[in-house]
């Protein structure tokens, strides 16, 4: 039912309109907040010898500057990973059908893949069964797929081939967890939601990005926050009005709403299920979407991040994921590839028993 809704509103052409708008805003907030911090906040921080630390004595004029420093540190690198995973997730790619045909549509004799270099490509060894099971498939292409995979998207139309039966273009095949954007116009692995914020769809390729802008940017407004309740009495804060107004606003404003959106992003990020298919498992029409995230966190967090270690997963970084997107539908196809062939087995050696008809395999498990 939230999906019909959904679909009935054509919001892609504003969206599209208003993407644009949206990231200068978030660079220029960004720029605003910098010119505070360096022109109102630190000097009201360094005069008033306002002290947040246990340094030497109230009059020693190395601590002042120890603590400007510090916290001077703490604001850039808050800010560079804010700016780096922004940056990131709005220009990355999120894991685009067309990528994946990219050879057959510039008609190069290049087989089409999205196959990672094998040396950039993290190892299966500390991955659990249902995960390893899925990085077999790494290195298999779209072709695997084609040739057995029934359901196809009928608003991508980026193939040149003709389809000699319909004398229209062909329809490239829509693989397990690939979902229509209709402002980006094309199909999206894992796609999360389209973000007009950061004017890009969140998919298996950038939603890392993502989730570690939202995770940076409360805690920068709270320490943003801190330090603007020590300067606001001081008689340089009043010499900015309009904009300690504007940041005061900003930042309380992001802080509530992105510390409860972090919770439910980094949820979903755990559990292994985007967004949209979260929505699609409560549409009791649709059962696409239910199991397919991996039963263990660790394995969520590989598939996302590229890394089990928790600090690493924080830090900026251009590492490799474990997974290209297509290894679900592979998994499938050869699972029941080998699932009829067991069962045709079974068949053939016990025709006249009774309870073959109770053999069910699941076949949407990865
Ligand atoms: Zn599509
Ligand atoms: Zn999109």
């Amino acid at each position: 039912m939230i999906l019909s809704l959904l679909k009935d509103v054509d919001i892609s052409q504003g969206v599209n309109v208003i993407g644009p708008i949206f990231v200068l805003s978030v660079y220029g907030l960004l720029g605003l907040n910098v010119y505070m911090f360096c022109n109102c906040y630190l000097p009201i921080l360094y005069n008033n010898k306002i002290s947040y630390l246990p340094l030497s004595g109230p009059d020693s004029h190395i601590a002042w500057i120890t603590q400007s420093m510090i916290l001077t540190f703490i604001f850039f690198a808050l800010l560079f990973n804010i700016l780096f995973n922004y940056t990131m997730a709005w220009l990355i790619s999120p894991g685009k059908l067309q990528e994946y045909y990219k050879g057959r549509i510039k008609g190069s004799k290049e087989n089409p893949n999205l196959e990672c270099k094998k040396k950039n490509r993290p190892t299966n060894a500390i991955a659990n069964k249902a995960l390893k099971a899925c990085m077999r498939h790494t290195k298999k292409t779209i072709d695997k797929i084609d040739g057995d995979w029934e359901i196809r998207c009928a608003k991508c139309t980026f193939l040149d081939d003709m389809d000699e039966e319909t004398g229209m273009n062909k329809l490239p095949v829509k693989p397990l967890r690939f979902h229509h954007c209709s402002i980006c116009r094309g199909c999206v692995i894992n796609m999360d939601h389209h973000c007009p914020w950061v004017n890009n769809c969140l998919g298996l390729k950038n939603l890392r990005y993502f989730l570690l802008f939202i995770f940076y940017l409360p805690i920068s407004n709270l320490f943003v926050g801190m330090i603007i309740w020590h300067c606001r009495g001081d008689p340089h804060y009043r010499n900015y009005p309009m904009c300690s107004q504007i940041m005061i606003g900003i930042h309380i404003g992001v802080f509530l709403a992105m510390s409860f959106f972090n919770l439910w992003q980094w949820y979903l990020c755990l559990k292994g299920i985007p967004q949209i298919e979260y929505l699609q498992s409560l549409d009791m029409e649709i059962n696409e979407g239910k199991g397919f995230g991996f039963p263990g966190i660790c394995d969520n967090i590989y598939v996302t991040f590229g890394t089990k270690n928790i600090f690493k997963i924080f830090l900026p970084s251009f590492r490799p994921l474990p997974l290209e997107g297509l290894e679900w539908t592979l998994e499938v196809v050869t699972t029941k590839k080998k699932a009829m062939e067991v069962h045709e087995r079974v068949i053939d050696m016990s025709e006249e028993r009774d309870d073959i008809q109770n053999i069910e395999i699941d076949l949407t498990q990865p």
